[in-house]
């Protein structure tokens, strides 16, 4: 299951300020990953070894201060049927305002926790004041005094949060096989996929705007491989609520994306990657996933034996640094490489379980730095002396070094290259982490 954490409340109570506290730890991680978006809206965060997300749902509700507005409304409501647990954030300054009484009663039907957070309690007797907010009525638990810019109380906030959360690597029947989903924008194909591959009609979904539907998981097995595909049929639908297409994107496919390995996103050969595909691309990075690209339709492309080359060249230019993301070009009304597009998928899902063991590494990587070493820093040389995988679920890799702070992306993006160009990490984010040594 994903564990997803929702951060509401009106304006300028400080959720922003607890959402960079609560994903800060990731972030320094991430600083290693060159060209990676980032993200004000959602990240991750990691309390007593168990991982979630969070979304800052201030990002979004940008509304004056006394205006509950239909939108804020929308919004909120669409992150709470999101969360598995809710922050609901007040301020110990302002005390318990109207604005709070309307946001509570947004929350006041749905069954998931709700933590009240009262935050901004720097002192002894702001703390106090948090009593107040329990006249809310909206939560079974205690209130927690937080002050999110010093980050005290958050521990203790957290050490209930977590308990509403599977332990990762929890026993699972289904480990170690593929979770695949697809993503893309609407009409691509996505369900045609899905009836192609799998041969029947797999559209439960209603037309009703508004309908939600948690991911659901299948387990296939084609040609002897074994595979899950996470369903997010009813996605499109709910994309055409138009104005919240954004917001809506970015929860359902966080969502999906938690819930799967590897993330087919599927474009239409006559569009091309669009700016929402990029978008869902950085998730799916900054997610930790593997990725690949779908282009569909191709049958409607008019074609001589450069065009694939060419399409393949102008994507790839889009992508920047993320060369590594294998595009496959299908039709699933022809039902051309349909099967090769789960295959691919598989593939990466290889490839983001793969580890190096130490001595291959350095075998491999220590003669490369040797031939191109760090660039000196202020006279100082920087020497990498080994490099190891940690045992984590995504490949990282940790060099370890005199001087870790002097090396700058590009040499990063160097070694990433000489990683990918020696193993195969394709479709997969690799992450660099310097340690002192
Ligand atoms: P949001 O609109 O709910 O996302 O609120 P922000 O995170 O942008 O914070 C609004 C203001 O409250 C900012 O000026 C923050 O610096 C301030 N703030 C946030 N947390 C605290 C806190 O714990 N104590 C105090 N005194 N101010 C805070
Ligand atoms: P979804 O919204 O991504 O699930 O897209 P659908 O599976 O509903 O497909 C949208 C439309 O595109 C339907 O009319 C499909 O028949 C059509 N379509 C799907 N795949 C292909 C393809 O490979 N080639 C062509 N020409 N049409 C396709």
């Amino acid at each position: 299951m994903a564990n997803i954490v929702a951060i509401v409340g009106r304006p300028n109570v400080g959720k922003s300020t607890l959402f960079n506290r609560l994903v800060e730890e990731r972030k320094a991680i991430e600083d290693n990953l060159s060209g990676v978006t980032r993200d004000r809206h959602y990240g991750h965060a990691q309390w007593n070894g168990k991982f979630f997300s969070v979304i800052d749902t201030g990002g979004y509700v940008t509304g004056s201060d006394d205006v509950f507005e239909a939108e804020i409304r929308k919004q909120v409501k669409l992150a709470v049927e999101e969360a598995d647990v809710i922050l609901f954030v007040t301020d110990c300054h302002d005390g318990l305002t109207d604005l709070d009484k309307e946001f509570a009663n947004e929350l006041r039907t749905t069954q998931k926790p709700i933590y009240i957070v009262a935050n901004k309690a720097d002192s002894a007797d702001k703390a106090l004041m948090a009593s107040e907010f329990y006249a809310l009525g909206i939560s079974d638990y205690e209130i927690y005094p937080i002050a999110a810019t010093s980050g005290s109380g958050t521990g203790e906030l957290l050490d209930q949060v977590v308990t509403h959360f599977e332990e990762s690597g929890e026993e699972d029947p289904d480990a170690g096989i593929p979770k695949i989903s697809i993503l893309g924008r609407p009409n691509v194909g996505k369900s045609s996929f899905l009836n192609a591959l799998l041969g029947k009609e797999r559209s439960i979904v209603t037309d009703e705007a508004g309908t939600t539907r948690d991911a659901i998981h299948t387990r296939y097995k084609l040609f002897g491989q074994d595979f899950i595909i996470t369903d997010t049929a009813g996605i499109r639908k709910k994309a055409k609520v138009k104005e919240d297409i954004e917001f809506y994107s970015v929860m359902r496919s966080l969502r999906t994306l938690e819930e799967s390995d590897v993330v087919i996103i599927m474009v239409d050969a006559s569009r091309g990657l669009e700016s929402q595909d990029i978008n869902l691309i950085s998730l799916a990075i900054k997610n930790n996933k593997g990725v690949m690209i779908m282009v569909n339709k191709w049958d409607l492309i008019e074609k001589d034996h450069k065009t694939m080359n060419k399409f393949k060249d102008q994507m790839l230019e889009k992508l920047g640094e993320h060369k590594w993301i294998p595009i496959i070009f299908t039709s699933v009304t022809e039902k051309q490489r349909i099967f090769q597009a789960i295959e691919l998928a598989v593939k990466v899902y290889e490839n983001k379980n793969r580890r190096i063991p130490t001595s291959k590494l350095n075998d491999v990587m220590l003669p490369e730095i040797e031939n191109y070493p760090p660039p000196a820093w202020k006279g100082k040389y920087i020497k990498i002396k080994y490099v190891t995988q940690l045992p984590t679920k995504n490949p990282v890799f940790a060099f370890f070094c005199n001087l870790p702070q002097y090396i700058k992306n590009p040499y990063t993006r160097f070694l990433e290259n000489r990683l990918r160009e020696n193993f195969d990490f394709e479709g997969v984010p690799v992450k660099i982490v310097y340690k002192n040594k």
